[in-house]
């Protein structure tokens, strides 16, 4: 498992196929930059090894590995221990080797947490926020994160309506205080639909794609573009490519946006300060990921 390579290989990625995964070219300066002296190379693993390459991780030498898919929902299985939005989500996407334990983390919704943060210069929990694809797995994350942070208002929608019912029902505790009174329902799911959207994207800050409409040039705007307006901020978590019609449309009425680029470079650096318990790098591995 990588142990002749020079320096020895002591974090990875699994997944299945993994030849796309960016994660090297991100992780790889960083370890040169901070003098870690190993190095981030990709396994490919197939559904019937996943358990013997978990547990071949610690005597193999590794300090960790992410996980990408579709082996995220197994990495939460074998696993020892989570953190709480590891727990929450029920999907691992970085695990560390603790001794003969294996320590499950989720650094894909804290990624996006802190891409907003990094791009918009304000924290969710003061935003009214609408997920567009919240019945989806980096929505559903993205929706329990929000709540986590106790934002101002949350509205969860999907095409299957039924899912976001699912996913409202798993934040509605966190939204269960005496900030529940107001104009409109803190915590809210609708249908993807022009009049829903409409009525709702009054009392929105920041819009999320989460949704992987805007990934070809034929798909179809994720929102009507007449109900954009200049005060809202939209991020797009679609990184390719990097200027979708949603981010164009954004912009041509005034408003901020950003691509997913960030919770892609976030999720990275949050894996890398779980691993080494250090500042990563966040501009070499910025630059890495736009080599
Ligand atoms: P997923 O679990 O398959 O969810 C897909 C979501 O998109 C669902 O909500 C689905 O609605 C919706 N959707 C798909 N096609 C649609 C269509 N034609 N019309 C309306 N809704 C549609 O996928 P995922 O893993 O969550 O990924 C979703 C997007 O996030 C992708 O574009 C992915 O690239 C991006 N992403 C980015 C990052 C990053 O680091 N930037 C990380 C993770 C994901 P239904 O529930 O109705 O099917």
């Amino acid at each position: 498992m990588g142990k002749d390579l020079n320096p020895p290989a002591r974090v990875a990625v699994f997944g299945d196929p993994v030849a796309h995964s960016k994660s090297p070219q991100m992780h790889n300066p960083a370890l040169e930059a901070t003098g870690q002296g190993c190095q981030y190379i990709r396994f490919h693993i197939k559904p019937d090894d996943v358990r013997e390459a978990f547990r071949a991780l610690g005597p193999a030498g590794f300090i960790g590995t992410n996980v990408t898919v579709p082996h995220k929902g197994d990495a939460f299985a074998e696993v020892d221990s989570r953190t709480e939005i590891a727990e929450r989500i029920g999907s691992v996407n970085t695990v560390l080797v603790d001794g003969d334990q294996l320590i499950g983390h989720n650094t894909d919704a804290p990624g996006m947490k802190r891409a907003i943060r990094e791009n918009f210069a304000v924290d969710l929990s003061d935003l009214r926020i609408m997920i567009i694809g919240a019945g989806g797995g980096a929505g559903r994350a993205a929706s329990i994160q929000c709540a986590m942070d106790r934002c101002e208002r949350l509205v969860l929608a999907n095409r299957t309506v039924e899912k976001v019912e699912k996913v409202k029902a798993e934040v509605a505790e966190f939204f269960d205080d005496d900030r529940l009174s107001g104009p409109a329902d803190r915590l809210a799911c609708i249908p993807w639909e022009p009049d829903a959207l409409a009525r709702e994207l009054e009392h929105t800050d920041l819009i999320i794609n989460a949704t992987s409409v805007g990934m070809k040039a034929s798909d179809p705007p994720v929102i009507p573009e007449s109900l954009l307006q200049p005060h809202h901020l939209v991020y797009d978590m679609i990184y390719a490519p990097p200027r979708t019609r949603l981010i164009k449309a954004a912009e041509a009425v005034g408003a901020r946006a950003a691509n997913g680029l960030s919770m892609l470079l976030w999720q990275g650096a949050l894996a890398f300060e779980f691993w080494f318990d250090v500042e990563p790098p966040i501009d070499k591995m910025a630059a890495g990921l736009k080599a």
